[in-house]
């Protein structure tokens, strides 16, 4: 079985859960004991304090007598729940709230030590063992006349304490339950927001992995997870589309290298076994020889083509004047012209025209484009070479009064092996990776090419190159 996210989600809730439960019963409740015991210390101080300056002091000046300051001290113990006791510095107790006796001293701590508070107000423990039950006792001094004549200390049994701070820890365990309640919350929040999703995403993702490219994520919120959706299935139709032009490009080849192989095999094999006779063999093996040149065309055009898709084409830049270029390029289709009685027509801006680019490969440019208008031209026409100027840029032009290309093919030219049925008949030489070798030039110039075309009339491509100005260095 595949795994799922869940079970960690739950686990790490869990964990949550287990992991506030024990720092809420150990570290918060240690810090909210100390706070507890260290306010309630400095509350008894101060009232330790007040009877220290005020009723002790009146007891000692002699302004209260005893029983007045023991009741008052009893009232006292009454208001702070805590016994107050009247002690002298060696250790008897003079008063205690807690006991009526007539003795004097009541009672006497053992081994009394006033530092042994260590210059704190407060200590806790059973105060030399005076008592059962721990204490938390705090002390203040009685000073007369700047003499220390004894200490007020004030004892009260730890388990009030104990029980306020229970108090606190049950409002905090309350708190920390709501808490992970809310986490809960949260947790199916995220869940249905982005598990689903991702889950959704993984199964597309599967499908496209095994080739079926059919579903889109069916994702749609703005956000990453929509983004993700989005890329996903922009990818898996850039692949359809991949694979379906690989599908087309592989029975193209085959197409056009089956044909011309069937016909030689043909005549091969009628020449040998005499079907055609030895006076008629030099017919057929020129028509031999035709279909081996396309053969040998077709595979040029096919590495050449390979040769760009190979991305990052490296090219050959140099500064050359296109006017030139295309001079030369003309040239090399004189003969052809001759026979079809075609005449070319250069309308070419200034002396020279420099451009920065490939010079070898915008001659192919060129040469495919002016072979392409020789071929679909009728004789007697006339085809216009112009280069214009605009926007540092060099605009070249090449026109043909042709056959034209028909409207629903005008986007398809630029394909690998397309050709117009017109042209099929016309042009049984031709491969179609003229111009799908011309576009792939252009482009990693990075410039342009355009067609305009009517059928009937002629045909027009125009493409852009730099231009260069001896002033940009
Ligand atoms: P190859 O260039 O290998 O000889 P091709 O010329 O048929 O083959 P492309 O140059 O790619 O191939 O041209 C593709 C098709 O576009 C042509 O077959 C033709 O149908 C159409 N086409 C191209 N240029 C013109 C033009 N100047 N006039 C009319 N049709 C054209
Ligand atoms: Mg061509």
């Amino acid at each position: 079985m595949k795994k799922t996210i869940y079970p960690k989600l739950f686990i790490g809730y869990l964990l949550f859960g287990i992991l506030g439960f024990i720092i809420v019963s150990t570290i918060t409740s240690h810090l909210l004991f100390d706070y507890v015991q260290s306010k309630e210390a400095s509350n008894l101080y101060k009232e330790a304090n007040l009877i220290a300056s005020d009723y002790a002091f009146s007891y000692y000046s002699n302004a209260i007598s005893l029983t007045d300051f023991e009741q008052r001290l009893e009232a006292l113990d009454t208001y702070l729940s805590a016994q107050i006791w009247v002690v002298g510095r060696d250790g008897d107790i003079l008063v205690n709230s807690r006991k009526k006796s007539d003795l004097f001293p009541i009672e006497s701590i053992p081994d009394f030590n006033i530092s042994d508070f260590n210059h704190q107000y407060y200590r806790t423990g059973f105060f030399y063992n005076y008592f059962d039950t721990e204490q938390i006792s705090v002390y203040a001094p009685i000073s007369v006349n700047y003499k220390i004549r004894g200490y007020i200390i004030i004892h009260k049994p730890m388990h009030t304490l104990v029980s306020y701070h229970n108090g606190l820890l049950k409002i905090t365990y309350f708190t920390f339950i709501i808490l992970f309640l809310c986490a809960f919350v949260l947790l199916a929040i995220f869940t249905y927001m982005i598990i689903l999703p991702i889950k959704k995403i993984a199964r597309t993702a599967s499908e496209y992995a095994a080739g079926k490219f059919e579903h889109p994520v069916d994702i749609h919120t703005n956000d990453e997870i929509g983004y993700l959706a989005a890329s996903l299935t922009y990818m898996a139709d850039e692949l359809n589309t991949l694979e379906e032009d690989q599908r087309k490009f592989v029975s193209n080849v085959s197409h056009d290298f089956r044909s011309p192989l069937t016909s030689i095999k043909g005549y091969v094999e009628a020449m040998l076994d005499g079907t055609i006779p030895t006076e008629n063999q030099e017919k057929y093996l020129n028509i031999i020889l035709f279909e081996t040149e396309r053969l040998n065309k077709l595979t040029m055009g096919l590495l050449e083509l390979n040769k760009y898709d190979s991305r990052g084409t490296f090219l050959d830049i140099s500064t050359f004047d296109i006017n030139n270029t295309i001079k030369m390029t003309v040239q090399t289709f004189e003969g052809i012209c001759k026979d079809k009685r075609i005449s070319f027509e250069l309308i070419l801006t200034g002396q020279t025209l420099f451009t920065r680019a490939d010079m070898g490969k915008i001659q192919r440019v060129i040469y495919n484009l002016i072979d392409n208008a020789i071929k679909f031209s009728p004789s007697d026409s006339v085809i216009t070479i112009e280069t214009m100027m605009k926007n540092e840029k060099i605009f070249v032009t090449i026109k043909d009064r042709g056959i034209g290309i028909p409207k629903e093919s005008l986007g398809k030219i630029w394909e690998r092996f397309y050709k117009t049925d017109s042209s099929r008949g016309k042009d049984k030489k031709g491969t179609g990776l003229g111009l799908a070798i011309v576009k792939e030039i252009i482009q990693s110039h990075k410039e342009n090419i355009n067609v305009i075309s009517t059928e009937g009339v002629g045909t027009e491509f125009i493409f852009t190159l730099p231009l260069y100005q001896p002033e940009d260095e």
